[in-house]
């Protein structure tokens, strides 16, 4: 393979030299977390299919540092939910987010999971950022596999932007409170 095929992530801002780099650790720590996120998949309906095509060969999720699709909560950083999440469903969802180390992220996949698209009844969920924070809201039904992977690299700017301690900021503080979370 040519070398002309290999693209490199954009370093961070920060003073070069001869034989040295040096920048934030901020902006080292984001870079290697938004290129390395980890995706925990909850998918409940057709949603979830498209994000099945987002992971296969022709969309293919991993150029984004992303293809390591985990099904334990502690073993992932983004979670993704796809699908209609009935009222019934919710505290599951909630658990899943609390077994969750940080730092984690949410990207809300698809009018159903962002504010219960066409199902305004009384068992479906009217949005998941009624019961956990959410980051990135993909809009659609279904959004297409393009979306999607807009959604994951909006949350790579978020998470190349963060700053390390993120969980130990007033104001995340105060966003997990807001939502009974410690
Ligand atoms: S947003 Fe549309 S495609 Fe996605 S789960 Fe809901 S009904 Fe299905």
């Amino acid at each position: 393979m040519s070398d002309s095929k290999i693209n490199m992530a954009t370093p961070p801002e920060g003073v070069t030299g001869e034989g040295f780099f040096a920048t934030k650790l901020n902006d080292v720590v984001g870079l290697a977390r938004a290129n390395s996120l980890w995706p925990l998949p909850f998918a409940t309906s057709c949603c979830g299919i498209e994000f099945m095509a987002t992971m296969a060969s022709h969309y293919d999720i991993a150029r984004f540092g992303s293809e390591r699709v985990s099904f334990s909560p502690r073993q992932a950083d983004m979670l993704l939910v796809m699908g209609t999440i009935s009222k019934k469903m919710g505290p599951i969802l909630r658990e899943v987010y609390e077994q969750m180390a940080e730092p984690r992220w949410v990207i809300a996949v698809g009018a159903c999971a962002s504010s219960g698209g066409i199902f305004d009844t009384y068992s479906v969920l009217q949005g998941i950022d009624k019961i956990i924070p959410v980051d990135v809201y993909v809009p659609g039904c279904p959004p297409r596999p393009e979306q999607i992977l807009d959604g994951v690299l909006k949350l790579q700017e978020l998470v190349k932007s963060e700053s390390v301690r993120r969980r130990s900021s007033p104001e995340y503080q105060e966003l997990l409170a807001s939502y009974n979370i410690q």
